[in-house]
């Protein structure tokens, strides 16, 4: 687990003090909600000042009256866990008292607009945020979203679909064995659109975008509410950069620049499905 203390992304001091906790059924999941930046996902070395974002908005919070960030972890694009309030404390982020002492709150860095779909890595580390509380923080097995229980549509529709499926790593990521790439030239591939596909002002379109899009969603990758429209916006270049780091845990090595060009191209269409 790739833990960041307090201390490490630059916590402020909370206003009061915490009420302790011994135990708790679980863990909830949650999502931010608003905003999240795009350019997180390229960028690890903003994620702390993201967190400490947070927790100022959070203290600013006349109307809830919270001495800390509300969450006990954050989790980042690329599976870092930001330690909020942290084990052992009742967390305010679960919607009344009864709920913050029931479970821990786990939030990623996950929004409506920017990044709207978690990342691998983000997925492992929400799992290495739930196996730290309940190894450590005396959680219960369960894994549960703020929806539950709760009105809100929090954490996100990608967020408690993988919570129904049981919350699990994704393929690839820990000790499993990865898939080596093929030898030889054998592509099921459409033939290269002789274009890189990537976010650009204006925006580009095209039929080769609208494929790109569709070969993701056949894949299982969400490009947004608007599916393949045709459009290479900022949902289709998180999902394409989540795509490639997918393919680089799973042996297939891209860079993860966001864009579309022969090699992710190729691996669209010719990588193993491992999701
Ligand atoms: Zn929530
Ligand atoms: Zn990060």
């Amino acid at each position: 687990m790739k833990l960041v203390s307090r201390a490490e992304w630059g916590a402020a001091a909370p206003t009061g003090s915490y009420t302790r906790i011994t135990s708790t059924r679980g863990v909830k999941i949650h999502y931010e909600g608003s905003a999240v930046p795009g350019a997180l996902a390229a960028d690890h070395g903003r994620c702390a000042g993201h967190v400490r974002d947070i927790q100022a908005s959070h203290m600013a919070n006349a109307s809830e009256g919270w001495i800390d960030i509300a969450y006990s972890f954050v989790v980042c694009p690329h599976g870092s866990v930001f330690e909020g309030r942290g084990l052992g404390r009742k967390n305010g982020a679960n919607g009344n008292s009864a709920l913050n002492t029931g479970h821990y709150a786990v939030c990623a860095m996950v929004g409506t607009s920017g990044i709207t779909s978690p990342t691998d890595a983000m997925l492992d580390g929400l799992v290495d945020a739930i196996e730290y509380c309940q190894a450590s923080g005396g959680a219960g097995g369960e894994v549960r979203g703020h929806r539950d229980g709760y009105a809100t549509d929090c954490p996100g529709d990608d967020l408690y679909g993988w919570i129904q499926r049981g919350a699990p790593r994704p393929v690839g990521s820990g000790t499993g064995p990865a898939p080596a790439p093929p030898s030889g030239p054998v592509s099921g591939a459409p033939p290269f659109p002789g274009r890189i596909l990537r976010l650009t002002e204006p925006l580009m379109h095209g039929g080769d975008v609208r494929t790109v899009q569709a070969r993701l969603i056949e894949r299982t990758w969400s490009v947004g509410p608007d599916g393949a429209d045709g459009w290479y916006g900022e949902h289709t270049r998180t999902t394409v950069t989540a795509f490639q780091r997918d393919s680089a845990a799973n042996g297939w090595p891209l860079a993860d620049d966001g864009e579309v060009g022969p090699l992710t191209w190729a691996a669209l269409w010719d990588r193993p499905v491992t999701r």
